[in-house]
């Protein structure tokens, strides 16, 4: 850390920082062990699961409470400083991605589970929760919380908040944001307001709509409500094998067509299954099949064995070689362990991979995933895809090798394309994942200039001074096209070997 440096990241005029005593105003909050400033300490902080885009803070932080939280954020507003809020750093997007001269508010002391209402089916957390956490301390009294992101067992309930998290069940249950009744949060000038509440529907301006899916822009979530369910009285799993892509999306189609509606429905590709079985060995997944279709059924006894004969019919109507399907739940567990780790998987067949997480109408799933196929084949970059085919949130894996000179502009700028094609087709360019860094400048893709103007009112309003994890979301006039320099003979040389 240097002791002095001039900054200019947020206002216009140059201002002289001085970090030390910055430094021993944080430690005089949260104590002097939840201060990081060594390098080798920071280098732990420098990316999220976006691991193309490195920075270190100047300082990292780790509060207890919103108190402190509040505190740190007041020093920073008081020097004009920017702060970044970090809670597991999983995101895929370089939303959590440190500036140079920023504080890193890490939410991992956070952990407290403040209050079970099982009456009003609620939770109270802090914000440095594991998603997963919520669903164990409520499910020996017969509860769950719904959105279930494949990191459930690592990211945190206030990045879920922030990034409005998706997850296998959110085609029946809906996102976060239909799950989160209000919070507590900090704002960028240090004070602490409480949104939404502890009831389902409050009056007046929905400010917990505007805060969730916010990216960390607007201030911290200290302390989150959390809407639980019942758990359902029965849940089956199917596993459908076909010998196209394409058939198991017309099957997604028709299900839903059937006026089925699944608690999550997923595909993996040919690659994607010989990835995971590499890996986790379900032993389930063929790895012949061109792709597989997971199906799970949630409700009444009655109303998942009726469901699951139908679409088991419409599965093989679509030219599946077999379904297989398991209720007791170490099976259903076994066929879904290979879906839960399809990300990490590719690990095995690639020393590097980019995600994309673009969305689209699913009656356009079979037109994408060709053009996605073709995209791949004219970039020289091997794809596969592993999806929430239920509600179209595509999940293309780029796989190169960042050791190429030149790969990860051309990977990028293939995942660029691959977002601007869900826009043609009238989808979107986030499902899950956030805009973050990485993909501001595929927002004017999909907004107008005057729509971009409204999200910067709002972004204003929260945050004047412009401190709370700035240069992200939104597309500034030098965003797009930095460092894009494709290097059109590195890539057939990876294409052989993958
Ligand atoms: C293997 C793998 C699988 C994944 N699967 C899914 C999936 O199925 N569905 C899905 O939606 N995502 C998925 N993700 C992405 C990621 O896990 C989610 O975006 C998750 O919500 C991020 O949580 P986090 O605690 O790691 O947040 P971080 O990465 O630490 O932060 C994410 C963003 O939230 C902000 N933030 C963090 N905490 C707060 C807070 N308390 N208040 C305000 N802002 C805050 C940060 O500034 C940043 O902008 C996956 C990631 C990985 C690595």
């Amino acid at each position: 850390m240097d002791a002095i440096a001039t900054i200019s990241n947020t206002s216009s005029s140059l201002q002289t920082i001085n970090w030390s005593a910055i430094a021993k105003e944080l430690i005089a909050i949260v104590g002097d062990r939840y201060v990081v400033r060594t390098r080798e300490e920071l280098l732990a902080y420098e990316c999220d699961g976006l691991t193309s885009y490195k920075q270190q803070p100047a300082l990292v932080v780790l509060p207890s409470s919103t108190e402190e939280v509040a505190a740190v954020v007041k020093v920073c507003d008081r020097y004009k400083i920017a702060f970044v809020a970090r809670g597991s750093g999983t995101g895929l997007s370089g939303g959590a991605l440190p500036l140079p001269d920023s504080v890193l508010i890490v939410t991992s002391r956070m952990k407290k589970i403040l209050e079970v209402d099982f009456e009003n089916q609620r939770v109270v957390v802090q914000s440095g929760v594991i998603n997963n956490w919520v669903t164990q301390a409520v499910s020996g009294a017969g509860f769950y919380y719904a959105p279930d992101p494949s990191s459930q067992i690592i990211c945190s309930i206030g990045g879920n908040v922030a990034e409005n998290s998706g997850g296998v069940h959110c085609l029946k249950y809906g996102v976060t944001t239909n799950h989160v009744l209000g919070a507590k949060i900090v704002l960028p000038d240090g004070s602490i307001k409480d949104i939404g509440g502890k009831i389902p529907e409050s009056p007046c301006y929905d400010l917990t709509g505007i805060f969730v899916g916010s990216e960390g822009t607007l201030g911290i979530a200290t302390e989150i409500t959390l809407k639980i369910l019942k758990s359902a009285e029965s849940i089956q799993v199917l596993l459908a094998d076909f010998t196209t892509v394409e058939a198991a999306g017309s099957t997604v189609s028709d299900v839903i067509g059937a006026g089925i509606i699944p608690a999550g429905m997923e595909i993996m590709d040919n690659m994607s299954i010989n990835a995971v079985e590499d890996t986790v060995a379900t032993n389930c997944y063929p790895r012949d099949a061109a792709s597989i279709l997971l199906i799970e059924i949630d409700g009444l006894e009655i109303e998942v064995t009726e469901s699951a004969k139908r679409i088991e019919e419409i599965c093989y109507q679509n030219g599946a070689r077999n379904v297989t399907s398991a209720i007791d739940p170490e099976q259903r567990l076994r066929l879904w362990k290979g879906r839960k780790a399809a990300f990490a998987a590719m690990g095995r067949m690639s020393p590097d991979y980019y995600v994309q997480d673009g969305v689209i109408p699913r009656t356009k799933l079979t037109f994408v995933l060709k053009e996605i196929e073709n995209l791949s084949k004219k970039y020289g970059y091997p794809v596969a895809n592993v999806f929430h085919a239920g509600d179209g949130n595509l999940h293309p894996l780029i796989l190169y090798n960042n050791a190429e000179a030149g790969a990860l502009e051309i990977v990028e700028e293939l995942g660029g394309e691959i977002l601007k094609l869900c826009v043609r087709v009238g989808g979107s360019i986030s499902g899950e994942h956030g805009i973050g860094a990485d993909k501001k400048c595929y927002m004017s893709e999909m907004f107008s200039e005057s729509d971009l103007e409204t999200m910067r009112w709002v972004r204003d309003v929260f945050d004047p001074q412009g401190i709370a994890n700035p240069t992200k979301i939104l597309p500034t006039p030098r965003t797009c096209g930095e460092g894009a320099k494709p290097n059109h003979d590195a890539k057939y040389k990876l294409m052989d070997r993958f």
